[in-house]
């Protein structure tokens, strides 16, 4: 049997004449996660449908949970294009729809297809009747347990309510991030929050090995794997800096030590977006959570960064943060125990309100420059792919096992 998705776009409708652009870059994310396996991705006048046989069918939910830039999706049944045909798709809607406890109902019609004789009042006015007749569910047009949605394009689709898709912009419109990508529960969740927003992010972690150990780089991996679920792809690169923080250690007065950690990863961080052509920086800061993140010392931070630098989560509150991390799957991973860097090397009084004179007079006193260089050389990246994802838990195809190896792979090039 063939199924039929209909995923809404929504506020790319606002977008005027990027429109066109915007939804072929959707397509081509869903189609690119659906490599895999049988499925065909179309869209037509504001809706992008996807349709496949029985085993694509787990694959393409996966896909419309996690895709960038629709407001809705459903399963929708095709019927005939006559009145008849949607009245009693309607009646097997309700009654499904009672067996699930709903009392009331109301019809959403639209209709491209001028050349059908009912407008959409008319659509509504008919295609409820024999449900009416029948008395399965009441009529509430303000406040209805379900909505039953007909829309009669070149095929007619019934389908009630709709799940929630992610909203924001489909991944790719607007340009690459680099994000710095900690174990906690933060980091995770700003790169999220810069994807929603049409941004491809590549990571950044930076490894204190042997002071955190394997299973904190694993932690961080996972995460990077988890968001490129929703980014489509993520470079994670891992910076070997235990001996950048071993000369903070030695060299900074221990109240600094955190802000000079925080200068040095921007310093590196620079380096890797200029070789990756990322636009900007994103960290998880929120001002006032650590004390490293008091509008002064921000400040100092944001001073050593050569690129735009975007703190999505700046306002946010923590429990706003967590809300996001368990609705996308970070938090589960973000809260085991292993201690990142910082943990490690904080000192007991860090410093609250650092000027951007001493922190930089400091900074230059550290001597750490070649040994930051150093460090960004040796760097160990890995990718991950959305659509490898899909394709280790539900392809189909021959190909998948092509693709599943990409993930976690450590392709030797530096970039
Ligand atoms: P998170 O929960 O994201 O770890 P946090 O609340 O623990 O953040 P900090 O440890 O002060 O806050 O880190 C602030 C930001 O600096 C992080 O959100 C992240 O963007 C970046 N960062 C911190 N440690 C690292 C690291 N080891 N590698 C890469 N980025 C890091
Ligand atoms: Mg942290």
């Amino acid at each position: 049997m063939t199924h039929t998705f209909l995923g809404k776009i929504g506020e790319l409708m606002l977008k005027g004449s990027n429109i066109k652009t915007f939804e072929r870059v959707l397509a081509q994310n869903a189609r690119a996660n659906l490599q895999s396996v049988q499925a065909e991705v179309k869209l037509r006048a504001g809706r992008m449908y996807i349709e496949c046989p029985d085993e694509s069918v787990e694959a393409v939910k996966w896909t419309l949970n996690h895709l960038l830039g629709i407001t809705g999706w459903a399963e929708a049944i095709v019927v005939e294009k006559n009145i008849e045909a949607i009245q009693k798709e309607v009646v097997n809607q309700c009654l499904a729809a009672k067996k699930l406890g709903c009392k009331t109902f109301k019809l959403e019609a639209r209709r491209s297809d001028k050349s059908f004789p009912y407008d959409h009042y008319g659509i509504m006015r008919e295609g409820a009747t024999l449900a009416y007749q029948q008395k399965i569910l009441d009529v509430d047009v303000h406040n209805p347990d379900v909505t039953i949605n007909i829309e009669v394009r070149e095929k007619c689709f019934v389908y009630s309510d709709s799940i929630k898709g992610r909203r924001g912009l489909p991944v790719g419109v607007s340009g690459k991030g680099l994000l710095l990508l900690s174990g906690g529960l933060d980091s995770p969740v700003a790169g999220y929050r810069m994807m929603r927003r049409g941004m491809s992010v590549d990571c950044c972690y930076f490894h204190a090995y042997p002071y955190t150990s394997d299973q904190a780089r694993e932690k961080v991996e996972h995460l990077a794997e988890i968001i490129a679920g929703y980014g489509m792809r993520s470079h994670i690169n891992i910076i070997p800096f235990t001996d950048v923080q071993m000369q903070i250690k030695k060299k900074s007065p221990e109240e600094y030590t955190t802000l000079m950690l925080r200068l040095c990863m921007m310093k590196c961080a620079n380096m890797l977006a200029e070789r990756t052509r990322a636009g900007c920086i994103i960290t998880g800061e929120s001002l006032g959570q650590v004390a490293s993140q008091t509008l002064q010392n921000m400040e100092c931070t944001e001073s050593f960064a050569e690129y735009p630098l975007l703190r999505p989560l700046v306002g946010m509150d923590k429990e706003e943060i967590i809300a996001t991390a368990l609705e996308i799957g970070t938090y589960e991973t973000s809260i085991l125990p292993y201690e990142d860097c910082c943990v490690l090397f904080s000192p007991r009084h860090p410093v609250l309100h650092a000027s951007v004179e001493e922190a930089k007079r400091i900074y230059e006193s550290l001597e750490v420059d070649d040994l930051i260089k150093e460090a960004f050389e040796k760097r160990v990246i890995k990718r991950y792919e959305s659509r490898s994802i899909v394709a280790k838990e539900f392809g189909t195809k021959p190909n998948k096992d092509e693709l599943t190896a990409i993930n976690g792979s450590e392709p030797t090039e530096t970039r």
